[in-house]
């Protein structure tokens, strides 16, 4: 069967990587979930004092990005990818209520952004790939042969991400992880360089009211429709 490029974008918490992780699953390809890649160069950040509530030391983090190695290794467990940074595993340290609090700030420099789409669009070049984000179909591969675009409301996403959080044991209020949503909305939306914006050629799917096999069974359709065009 033909191998093409998948570019997942939208919104945080819209439930991009559970589509993803199912698409790349059952097609057999490679699933690459580049939030965490910018997660792992804001946790650098905040490991080495560069970032906090009210500080962002900007031109020293673009300094150290030579000393950021990002590496996705697969581990079979838990049937997917986790990241290393560094050689050190920080996949749960990423999905803190903390990294998300600053990870939007570090994704809106254009040397962090210019470094992470040059190794997304390595990752690549072979197809067979599924891949998330918010500047997937714009900017790391714009012919990339299906776009989707998720939306969901700020609330049924803050909803999910707490529920997400709570059930790991963090203590977060809903209104913290709310105003994080929506804050990162704000962010991801009005920064100058690659701001999250629907592709011209992007199909949009508003899964408020979908579940995950609904939303699944919808796209793997739309997949067996392109790969049948060509
Ligand atoms: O997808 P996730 O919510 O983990 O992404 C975390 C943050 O990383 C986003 O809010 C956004 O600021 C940034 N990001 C980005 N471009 C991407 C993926 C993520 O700017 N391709």
């Amino acid at each position: 069967m033909k191998k093409i490029t998948i570019a997942i974008d939208g919104f945080s918490s819209t439930g991009k990587s559970t589509l993803a992780k199912q698409l790349a699953k059952e097609l057999e390809y490679v699933y690459v979930d580049t939030g965490a890649m910018y997660r792992a160069v804001a946790y650098f950040a905040m490991q080495h004092s560069l970032i906090s509530a009210d500080f962002f030391k900007k031109d020293a983090l673009i300094e150290g990005l030579s000393d950021i190695r990002l590496e996705f290794r697969f581990n079979s467990d838990l049937g997917f990818a986790e990241m290393f940074l560094n050689d050190e595993n920080v996949e749960k340290q990423i999905r803190t209520i903390e990294v998300s609090n600053f990870v939007s700030k570090v994704a809106a420099v254009s040397e962090v952004r210019a470094k992470l789409v040059e190794q997304q669009q390595e990752m690549g070049t072979n197809k067979a790939i599924v891949m998330d984000g918010r500047d997937i179909g714009t900017v790391v591969f714009p012919n990339a042969e299906l776009k989707i675009f998720m939306t969901a409301s700020a609330e049924t996403r803050a909803q999910r991400r707490f529920d997400e959080l709570q059930q790991k044991g963090d203590n977060v209020t809903y209104e913290e992880v709310l105003k994080n949503v929506m804050d990162r909305d704000y962010m991801d939306t009005h920064r100058e360089d690659s701001p999250l914006v629907i592709a011209d050629d992007a199909i949009e799917i508003d899964n408020s009211y979908l579940n995950k096999e609904e939303q699944f069974a919808a796209v793997l359709e739309l997949v067996n429709d392109v790969v049948k065009l060509d």
